[in-house]
């Protein structure tokens, strides 16, 4: 094996989802812990935004900065080194979840017993299916009263859109909660109230062995044999490619807080997980074993030092491997760029590397040259696929209350926007600047950042405004004479796509029917 090869081969890249609350911070600790990464159990910070009563600004600043400092986790495991990919909790900043799932290479879904499948869940699993992303699921605080397991399941399928095989099965929960026992070793993991160490209670039964209903007891005993016996009846063998390619999600059971059933999950998501993969871009497929870097950017975090105007951005090494200091083909402006002090995200110190292989996510200072979905190549030129950008959902204009910073407020929007923090459509006549979000907070963060990082001072006007859809025709002048008739209903975005602005659902029907020869696209990503 080449170097490249088991470079590659170590290399496990993945987020892990959920609905705020279900357990997301407290698995990725527990994790972490596995890994040895961390020494203590609450060293990781969430990264929830809070919205207090008062909108407390400094500390939405001062979560962002724990939101930058969380964003990428290495540790090793196994020999192998794996790359959680944090993403925001809070709804308002779905998006920024949505791009990180575009860098990952799998997903691990966590649900809380008691709720089941949340809003936030399905959104973010539409997103997971535009790309086939192979997701594990894991069912978390079975140590609560929740719903019964099979119920739970035929909710994700139905919700999910999506099949499921359990791997391993709960025997009781709530009070009454036993421990998991595991289909594929068959073997019985008994449940502790445990903190904060990492060891596990396990016996090897045999289903039907007397030593099962000494140790659980005779009812609970029959009762997973019945229930085992239903799962083998109902779900197909497990099968690591359908989980590949997207199609059926393994599901664990356990407890986060308690780190049971974790190891488990570890376990397996070392067997069976996807090792950096070959991506599609605009012109052809890139596989990671290429000799030539190419790599992509998904996330940019300005500063939270004011003082200093550079940011960081996240960028996903796809192919090749990635050197400091050698310059590299920037495809969108076409122009030669270098970066001296490159870092990774290992433990929690920064430290700047020499080079990153596929899967890896590196940290480069950048001045403004890049914007979410750029790709960096050694010269050849082509474009990363799949980046979205989704119909925001509250739409407000910006209006300068400052003549004299004029100039401020344009740069302060345009790198705003770029970050992805929200989107930036411009409507004619006077160039009129609407911006779209999907949660009200992104534009007091907005308004505050443009104030503190550019002097710039504005104010918001809201619209009635409630979706955008992109807009294309096969017949330019088809396209053009809607624009026309359309006027100020009709925006630009940030890649000059026109983009219809409408009041409803319904009035995007409405338009749609009247108009055949337009094709109105939930998504920036339709070519
Ligand atoms: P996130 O919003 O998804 O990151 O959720 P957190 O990890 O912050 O967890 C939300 C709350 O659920 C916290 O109070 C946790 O202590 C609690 N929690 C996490 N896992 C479990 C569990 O297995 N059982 C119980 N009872 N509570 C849990």
């Amino acid at each position: 094996m080449s170097k490249i090869e088991q470079e590659i081969a170590k290399r496990r890249t993945f987020a892990i989802i959920s609905h705020p609350d279900a357990g997301k911070t407290t698995l990725t600790e527990k994790l972490l812990l596995f890994g040895g990464a961390i020494q203590t159990a609450g060293a990781v910070k969430s990264n929830k935004i809070k919205k207090t009563a008062t909108s407390d600004f400094m500390e939405i600043e001062k979560q962002r900065g724990i939101s930058v400092a969380t964003s990428v986790m290495t540790f090793e495991y196994n020999d192998l080194l794996i790359n959680i990919l944090d993403t925001p909790g809070h709804k308002d900043f779905a998006e920024d979840t949505y791009r990180t799932l575009t860098a990952v290479d799998s997903v691990i879904l966590v649900i809380d017993c008691v709720k089941g499948v949340e809003e936030q869940t399905e959104r973010l699993m539409e997103v997971c299916r535009m790309r086939d992303t192979p997701v594990i699921i894991f069912i978390n605080k079975m140590d609560r009263e929740g719903q019964n397991p099979f119920d739970l399941l035929d909710e994700l399928e139905q919700k999910l859109n999506l099949k499921v095989r359990p791997l391993t099965w709960p025997v009781n929960g709530g009070a009454t909660f036993k421990g998991v026992y595991h289909l594929l070793e068959k073997q019985m993991y008994f449940f502790k109230v445990n903190k904060t160490k990492v060891e596990d209670d396990v016996a090897l039964l045999e289903l039907d062995s007397s030593e099962l209903d000494q140790k659980v007891g005779e009812r609970d005993a029959n009762q997973l044999r019945e229930d085992v016996e239903l799962i083998e009846g109902v779900y197909d063998t497990f099968n690591r490619d359908t989980y590949l390619s997207g199609k059926v999600a393994p599901v664990f059971f356990g407890s986060a807080v308690n780190n049971f059933g974790v190891r488990e999950l570890l376990e397996a998501f070392c067997q069976i997980s996807p090792l950096p993969a070959a991506r599609p871009t605009n012109v052809r497929s890139v596989d990671p074993l290429e000799k030539k870097f190419t790599g992509f950017v998904f996330k940019i975090h300005a500063n939270i030092d004011p003082r200093h105007r550079d940011r960081i951005a996240f960028l996903r090494v796809c192919s090749g491997i990635f050197e400091r200091g050698k310059f590299y083909h920037h495809t969108r402006l076409d122009k030669s760029v270098r970066f001296s002090n490159p870092y990774s995200f290992m433990a929690s110190a920064k430290e700047v590397v020499d080079e990153g292989f596929p899967g890896d996510v590196i940290g480069l200072y950048d001045t403004g040259t890049f914007k979410i979905g750029d790709t960096l190549t050694e010269g050849e030129d082509l474009q990363y696929a799949g980046i979205p950008s989704f119909s925001p959902e509250i739409f407000k204009e910006l209006i300068n209350l400052d003549p004299m910073k004029s100039k401020q407020l344009e740069k302060g929007i345009q790198q705003l926007t770029d970050e992805g923090v929200a989107q930036l459509f411009t409507v004619q006549p006077g160039n009129r600047k609407v911006v779209g979000t999907v949660g009200e907070l992104q534009f007091e963060v907005i308004q505050y950042r443009l104030e503190h990082e550019y002097g710039a001072k504005c104010r918001w006007i809201p619209m009635n405004t409630s979706r955008a859809c992109w807009i294309t025709s096969e017949d330019p002048k088809k396209i053009q004479e809607y624009i026309r008739l359309k006027g100020t209903q009709i925006g630009y975005d940030k890649d000059d796509n026109p983009v219809f602005l409408a009041d409803s659902e319904w009035m995007v029907r409405m338009n749609r029917d009247n108009n055949p020869d337009i094709q109105f696209h939930t998504t920036s990503e339709f070519k």
